[in-house]
């Protein structure tokens, strides 16, 4: 978002300048981003321009991540919990941003006709035919879809309503949108400030409050239903490692080793290694953050109007 443009791209309140903090990945941009917030709902947006390779470079770069293989039961209870959250099948669903397909393909074992479309392809299972397309240019009929999900991918956009305006074509009316995005106005955001995992600066554009987010799906067509705030998948990692980013030189260095995007020898390692007990306290610290809805992300489940 351009500096001259004031407006909250949630809610259409006022933007005022708000804090700078630092960028998670200084090597791919500025060291520091401006953040301006709105007024009225609280989302924040990142000013100056997106930066062109934060996409496919970085953290983001198209290698294995260090553990991919342990990791894979994990990722199995975290598609089952985002299963959970949609209608039951059978259904046509669009995941919308589906990065390697990883949830495209668990969609499809648990029985719905489900592709995935996404810009930026990496070491992707060609047998999955995700459509390499941006949300507004991917070949998609007119309400063809039952079911759209958008993981973690509305706050990467430089023009969110007009991302929701297309999936709201895509779907059936009364088809289900199910959304995730990271909580600013949640316990770990506010806990960590510029620490925050999921502020994930340069690549996060919009970070949205649940107010904010919910009118905006208001103002695109759709009916929020429900709003998540115990998730497995991004919580209770994001409020450990959130904590443990108050205390490393650089933000995420648990994250950014396994991207192999951080170097092994380095007193982040020993600090990092220092944190772990503090697990099961930042899980329970977050679960009732979750509780009291503010949770470090959040589910929304909307039906298109
Ligand atoms: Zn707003």
């Amino acid at each position: 978002m351009s500096p001259d443009v004031l407006i909250c791209p949630a809610c259409g309140g006022r933007l005022t300048p708000w804090r700078t903090w630092p960028s998670a990945e200084p090597d791919l941009g500025p060291a520091r981003v401006d953040l301006a917030r709105c007024e009225r709902c609280r989302t924040a947006v990142s000013l100056g321009d997106p930066v062109r390779s934060a996409h496919s470079a970085g953290a983001y770069r198209p290698t294995r991540p260090r553990g991919a293989h342990l990791a894979a039961p994990l990722l199995s209870v975290f598609d089952r919990q985002r299963l959970s959250l949609l209608p039951p099948p059978p259904a046509r669903l669009i995941d919308a941003g589906a990065g390697r397909g990883r949830f495209v393909a668990a969609a499809r074992l648990a029985g719905y006709q489900a592709i995935g479309i996404e810009p930026s392809l990496r070491d992707v299972d060609p047998t999955l035919g995700l459509i390499n397309a941006t949300i507004a240019e991917a070949p998609i009929v007119t309400g063809s879809a039952d079911v759209v999900t958008l993981w973690h991918v509305l706050e990467h956009l430089e023009d969110p309503e007009a991302a929701l305006g297309e999936l709201r074509r895509w779907l059936v009316p009364g088809g289900t949108l199910v959304l995730g995005v990271p909580n600013l106005g949640s316990l770990q955001a506010r806990i960590s400030g510029g620490a925050w995992f999921h502020l994930d600066l340069p690549r996060h554009r919009t970070h949205f409050t649940v107010p904010g987010l919910r009118q905006l799906l208001r103002t695109c067509g759709f009916v929020p239903r429900d709003t998540r705030h115990l998730l497995a998948e991004h919580n209770p990692y994001g409020m450990w490692q959130s904590l443990v980013s108050l205390a490393t030189e650089r933000p995420g260095y648990l994250y950014n080793l396994l991207k192999h995007n951080a170097p092994a020898l380095s007193p982040d390692l020993i600090l990092t290694l220092a944190a772990l007990p503090l697990l099961p306290s930042a899980v329970l610290l977050e679960a009732l953050a979750g509780l009291a809805g503010a949770g470090g992300t959040v589910a929304v489940i909307a039906r298109r109007a």
